[in-house]
């Protein structure tokens, strides 16, 4: 009977320290993003989606669903959205892109 107690306490401690840890894990991945190298626009995937530092350069010719209001602060994707010229994103782990940036996976931000 006192075994089947401490095995009890033990697993309501694991479970209580996985629920302290969770967010602190999910704090450390948000602050690797936004702490990691900026995107090199010429990086093959960021090619691929046609990203650019500058969503005023973007060639709406080739992108024609792109307007100038929409930008990788106002992206649904982004990660810290509004904390400073530099965000992460869910498309580039440990990188950051341009906050005035845009790619052609833009999707705005509910
Ligand atoms: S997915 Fe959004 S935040 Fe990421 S690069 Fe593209 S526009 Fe910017």
């Amino acid at each position: 009977m006192a075994n089947c107690s401490r095995r009890k306490l033990f697993k309501i401690a694991g479970a209580g320290s996985l629920a302290l840890l969770l967010p602190s894990f999910v704090q450390m991945n948000t602050a690797l993003a936004q702490d990691g190298e900026q995107l090199d626009p010429e990086n093959a995937q960021a090619k691929a989606l046609g990203y650019k530092h500058d969503t005023n350069e973007v060639d709406n010719a080739a992108y024609p669903t792109h307007d100038v209001s929409q930008n990788c602060a106002n992206c649904q994707l982004a990660q810290g959205a509004g904390e400073g010229d530099w965000i992460g994103c869910a498309l580039f782990p440990g990188k950051q892109v341009a906050s005035g940036g845009w790619c052609s996976a833009w999707v705005a931000a509910q």
